[in-house]
């Protein structure tokens, strides 16, 4: 499950690395998958992609990439039948002979849902904090990126976010990351800039590449006016 959160500079160094090769801008979806919701046995089929690349693709600053060309399936799905959510990889159930494009995306109060799902459930360790971290991205989602209209969050909307990062990057193991930019910049959209700041000052600079210097100075310039609002990067 940790795979499935690549980590800034990992993601963009890999995207930079796919786009500057791109030529092929065609998606070919390939059988859909099939799902199956452990708790009342209703199948779904989600869309699985036979070839797809990163051209026209934004990147986040909360590690969030959106490729139109690329989409990936939600992590977690909800049952259309009972309501209830699961892991898409534990609940594979072979392949469909039809193609789709559902990806069985969550919207923000979904993820709520589901966090207090599997809260109540007891789920812990890797799952949860993977949980965590996709409820923080979907915050930003509904929050900043896809909203028509802007909508303010909530106190406790803010409340739950903060708790969410806070929780994610108490849990994450960050000793493979060797310069934890997400790190600094998920404390500065928590509003703890102390922590974000200090977490910049352990980073060296000069050993940055171009690319993570311009990211680090991004944070760096909205914490220090306050700032607490997920960006695009300019990559
Ligand atoms: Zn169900």
């Amino acid at each position: 499950m940790k795979k499935i959160i690549l980590l800034l500079t990992v993601i963009l160094a890999m995207s930079l690395t796919i786009n500057s090769k791109t030529e092929n801008t065609t998606m070919i979806p390939g059988n859909a998958e099939i799902v199956k919701c452990p708790y009342c046995g209703t199948e779904k089929e989600l869309m699985t992609l036979i070839s797809g690349n990163t051209f026209d693709a934004e990147y986040w600053s909360d590690n969030k990439r959106i490729a139109p060309m690329l989409p990936h399936v939600s992590p977690v799905q909800k049952c259309p039948n009972c309501g209830k959510y699961f892991f898409e990889h534990k609940n594979r159930h072979g392949e469909s002979k039809n193609t789709s494009f559902d990806c069985g995306e969550l919207t923000f109060s979904e993820w709520k849902e589901a966090y207090k799902q599997f809260q109540a459930e007891g789920l812990d360790g890797d799952e949860m904090t993977n949980i965590q971290f996709w409820v923080v991205q979907s915050y930003n989602d509904y929050f900043y990126r896809n909203s028509i209209i802007s909508v303010k969050p909530s106190e406790e909307d803010y409340q739950l976010f903060s708790e969410m990062v806070v929780g994610f990057i108490e849990s994450f193991d960050w000793k493979p990351v060797k310069h934890p930019l997400l790190k600094a910049e998920l404390y500065r959209e928590a509003n703890c800039m102390k922590e974000c700041k200090e977490v910049l000052e352990s980073i060296p600079y000069d050993d940055l590449e171009d690319f993570e210097k311009s990211i680090f100075n991004d944070i760096k310039r909205r914490m220090e006016s306050n700032d607490n609002i997920v960006f695009k990067l300019s990559v």
